[in-house]
């Protein structure tokens, strides 16, 4: 039973590897627990089961990281853990308090006395003419449909973007019967072959990538370098789609486009943190290209900038689900440690082993990210009437217009212009206007700074604020 108020020694934000693993750790040392997840179901991002009437069972087997995922979940329900889905934390205030709504019916706030951040990330976008079309989809929204509901958007379909992650939504869509039209990625060939020496020490990453690899070259998917999407067309929704080919520093080499047929269009430019709720906790956060962007700053042990608060996984820089698995580890090893659960010397050769595996996750990390940034003229590329804010409309040329008017700042073109403002709080359009003030002011993401975060900071239904929460049981749901 967990009532209003409730107070708990560990409070874990986010169920994915980080904060399962985390969370799997920290049981069994008579302390009491929670662990929260919007989502309705654990496992983060990654582990995402399909219901068994529907398609394929997951390649578990085949997969050992996500095998591992999938044990951890089953043992932390085994354990003594305070399971609560459904439950978006919303705010964090100084008294070591923090604001939820659960089940978009209540809120609640509950104390603790360490708290872990291991909110995961999102999806990055790169606008262009028609991609709010009904019809263009993102990599992660092809997953769920894929994984959580068993279903493709379309029977055919064209993929495009950079990174990574494009090749896995490829696999997954191609196994399950779709027929992929190509993939148009951002990048240059060539970025692939000096990432192989990367990938050749990371033998887990190697034989991922060529598992993706060798199916979409058996299925004779075309793959295109430098191709961006100029634009998704279709009247109420996508018919077609404008692809061109960019140079070397990535502007549009006019004359050079194409247009394909195709009722779908699935769209992924990698992924940035989710730093919304550490930022509101006041810990530091420093931009790193390297690391995907705006990332969570820790030490050694995880430890951010404020007293009690850890943070882990992506969160800390997009690296994958071996080093949020193993930054997960690490900090649970810091947070027994506080509690004196652990011996600081009994712990020491564990900890340098962990701490070495981090290192080299990082070098993964920074390599990736450096070879898959995308390029200031490719965003300087993007047509005036293409909309950057999806939620209030805002196009390029209003943005670009408050920029000159003086707004050059992201609160200033959020207030000028109301980017930002909507339901989703910038979560989709933030990333993109601080690329977009960078390249366009020419100043250092230091000095642009990000959005004010305030509660709730996440959308919250009316019906949860007039009605606070009382005791129930939320393990299980
Ligand atoms: C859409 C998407 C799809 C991905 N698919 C793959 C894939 O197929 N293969 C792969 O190798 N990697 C994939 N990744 C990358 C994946 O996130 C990492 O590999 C790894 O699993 C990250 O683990 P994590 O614990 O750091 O975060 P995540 O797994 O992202 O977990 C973070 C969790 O925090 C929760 N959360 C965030 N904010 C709040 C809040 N305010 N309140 C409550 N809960 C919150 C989220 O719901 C989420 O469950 C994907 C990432 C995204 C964004």
């Amino acid at each position: 039973m967990i009532k209003n108020n409730s107070k708990f020694n560990v409070v874990i934000i986010g169920s994915g590897f980080s904060g399962l693993t985390a969370a799997d750790m920290c049981a069994g040392h008579n302390l009491s627990i929670l662990l929260m997840d919007e989502n309705i179901h654990l496992g983060g991002q990654l582990l995402r089961k399909i219901p068994d009437n529907l398609g394929e069972p997951p390649d578990q087997k085949n997969d050992p990281i996500k095998k591992t995922g999938f044990s951890f979940i089953e043992k932390v329900k085994e354990k003594q853990i305070t399971l609560m889905n459904k439950t978006v934390l919303l705010g964090v205030y100084e008294d070591n308090t923090l604001l939820c709504e659960y089940d978009r019916k209540k809120t609640l706030s509950i104390k603790y006395d360490v708290l872990l951040f291991a909110t995961g990330a999102r999806e990055r976008f790169l606008p262009f003419k028609g991609w709010t079309l009904p019809g263009v989809y993102s990599t992660g929204m092809l997953q769920v449909l894929i994984k959580s509901s068993g279903l493709l958007p379309a029977q055919k379909t064209l993929m495009a973007g950079s990174g990574l992650f494009l090749y896995a939504a490829a696999y997954e869509y191609i196994k399950n019967k779709g027929k992929l039209l190509g993939i148009m990625e951002l990048s240059p060939f060539f970025n692939k072959i000096k990432f192989l020496p990367q990938v050749i020490h990371q033998y887990p990453k190697f034989i991922e990538g060529a598992k993706y690899l060798s199916k979409i070259i058996r299925s004779r998917v075309p793959v295109k370098y430098r191709r961006q999407v100029i634009e998704a067309r279709g009247e109420n929704s996508l018919q077609e789609v404008v692809v061109g080919k960019v140079d070397q520093n990535g502007e549009l080499i006019s004359g050079s486009e194409k247009t394909y047929q195709t009722e779908s269009l699935v769209v992924g430019f990698g992924f940035v943190p989710n730093i919304e709720a550490p930022q509101m906790a006041g810990c530091r956060l420093e931009y790193s290209q390297e690391k995907g962007g705006w990332t969570v700053v820790v030490n050694d042990w995880m430890e951010t900038t404020v007293e009690n608060i850890l943070a882990a996984g992506e969160i800390t820089g997009i690296g994958g689900a071996h080093k949020s698995l193993n930054e997960g580890k690490i900090a649970a090893y810091r947070i027994l440690e506080k509690f004196r659960l652990e011996d600081t010397d009994r712990l020491a050769p564990v900890l340098k082993k962990l701490q070495k595996e981090r290192q080299h996750h990082l070098s993964f990390v920074k390599c990736f990210n450096s070879l898959y940034k995308i390029k200031s003229r490719t965003i300087l590329g993007i047509p005036d009437d293409t909309i950057i804010c999806r939620c209030e409309s805002i196009d390029m040329k209003s943005i670009k217009e408050a920029i000159q008017l003086g707004c050059n700042s992201p609160n200033g073109l959020k207030m000028s212009t109301r980017c930002a403002m909507g339901p989703c709080q910038g979560r989709t359009c933030a990333p993109v206007i601080y690329d977009l003030l960078q390249v366009l002011c020419q100043k250092d993401p230091k000095e642009i700074g990000l959005f004010s975060v305030r509660p709730p900071f996440k959308p919250v239904s009316i019906h949860a604020l007039n009605h606070p929460y009382k005791s129930e049981s939320p393990k299980g749901l």
